[in-house]
């Protein structure tokens, strides 16, 4: 697959003090990317800098910041249930040795929370994976046709996953004491 290196300093300047998830949101047109999944409280869509095939963000419509103290329980367990659903998806469509999934965040570049979602492809050796994968300025080259097919096929394991039923029981409960 083609590479590219990004200049994520110059990416970061270009940003200012806008946040990239807030402008997509809001439809701008300089922020739009591929999105795979949305519904009224989430949005997941394809990294515009991936470091590995079938990367995706999937982060809150309102802008909060801080992975766990600015939702409710609910709010944040309804946000991994995208998260396992978006998942799920990756893993049918891309080779996936194991789904990375984490969330990071910065005051001076990214604040609003998003979770990444990114597959290992198989064969890796041991020092590529884990943050190896992840921690680098260069990325994969696709072309918008490319990213557009991708985010085609996500959308549609997006949708069969989410047509399934969950195995367990919908609501969250704690151990009786
Ligand atoms: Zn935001």
């Amino acid at each position: 697959m083609r590479t590219r290196t990004v200049d994520f300093g110059a990416v970061r300047d270009d940003l200012g003090d806008r946040c990239f998830i807030c402008e997509l949101v809001a439809g701008s047109p300089d922020f739009a990317h591929h999105v795979v999944y949305e519904d009224e409280h989430a949005v997941a869509f394809l990294n515009r800098y991936p470091a590995l095939y079938g990367y995706v963000l999937v982060a809150p419509r309102q802008h909060r910041e801080h992975v766990t103290s600015d939702f409710t329980r609910d709010e944040y367990l309804g946000l991994q249930r995208v998260v396992h659903c978006v998942g799920e998806a990756i893993r049918r469509v891309v080779p996936t040795e194991r789904l990375y999934i984490l969330s990071l965040g910065s005051r001076q570049g990214n604040r609003h929370v998003h979770w990444h979602l990114a597959p290992l492809p198989p064969g890796l050796p041991f020092e590529q994976q884990q943050l190896a994968a992840l921690d680098t300025n260069v990325c994969l080259d696709l072309s918008d046709a490319e990213l557009a097919e991708l985010a085609q096929k996500l959308r549609e394991a997006i949708k069969a996953s989410a047509a399934e039923p969950y195995a367990i029981d919908d609501e969250p409960r704690l151990e009786e004491a």
